[in-house]
């Protein structure tokens, strides 16, 4: 169990203020290249895809374009699928994997199915390796329409603007040995509420929550 004063930012018991919150950020810092590791590759996927930036973010530390890559030709007769990266930046392998998809994989689908894909949604995260963004939000629990978090905002706006349906989402997520040891700690520390460490799985899975038929 992780409670709030196993964290160096923050008073036990109390949830965090401003303050705190902004001790957090300062402590943070790019230790990777979205430009570098996403965007050069989103740019070499130009001659075969659809590519637009969907939105841009803007922190102090630095401004971010987002983008979507999308079937060419898009056949509203195919069933669609949207696949998602980067929610929680730090789970590097959600993004290295929607890309992969798309430079490796896509072809062999791409007669069955119209592909949409945002590789990274949270570069902010992406760089730092967070699961929050730097306003201490998590971007998973905040797709709706008036998000207080940016990066879920610009994905509900963008979608709502497509106007698309899908027979399936693929949302690439992880669970990485660093959720025990940083961030369900933040997270108890940042709400002042106990957290349970949970279990870290090997391999792949993957989880369904509207019915939890998992
Ligand atoms: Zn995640």
């Amino acid at each position: 169990m992780n409670t709030s004063s196993d964290y160096s930012i923050g008073e036990p018991g109390h949830p965090w203020g401003p303050d705190d919150k902004s001790a957090w950020l300062s402590l943070q810092s790019a230790k990777r290249s979205y430009q570098v590791l996403v965007e050069s590759r989103i740019s070499s996927l130009h001659d075969r895809f659809h590519v637009e930036c969907y939105a841009e973010l803007h922190y102090p530390s630095g401004h971010y374009k987002l983008y979507a890559v999308s079937s060419q030709d898009w056949n509203p007769e195919l069933p669609s699928v949207l696949i998602t990266g980067g929610v929680h930046g730090y789970e590097t392998s959600g993004v290295m994997g929607a890309l992969h998809f798309l430079e490796q994989e896509y072809e062999s689908y791409a007669e069955t199915f119209n592909f949409l894909a945002l590789p990274c949604v949270s570069p902010w995260a992406f760089e730092t390796i967070n699961r929050w963004n730097p306003l201490t939000i998590d971007p998973n629990r905040s797709f709706v329409a008036d998000s207080p978090a940016q990066e879920a905002l610009a994905v509900v706006q963008y979608l709502e603007r497509r106007g698309l349906s899908f027979l399936a989402h693929f949302d690439l997520h992880e669970t990485t040995d660093t959720d025990n040891s940083e961030f369900r700690p933040a997270l108890a520390a940042r709400d002042a509420k106990a957290q349970d460490h949970w279990e870290i799985p090997d391999g792949f899975y993957t989880v369904a929550d509207t019915s939890r038929p998992c």
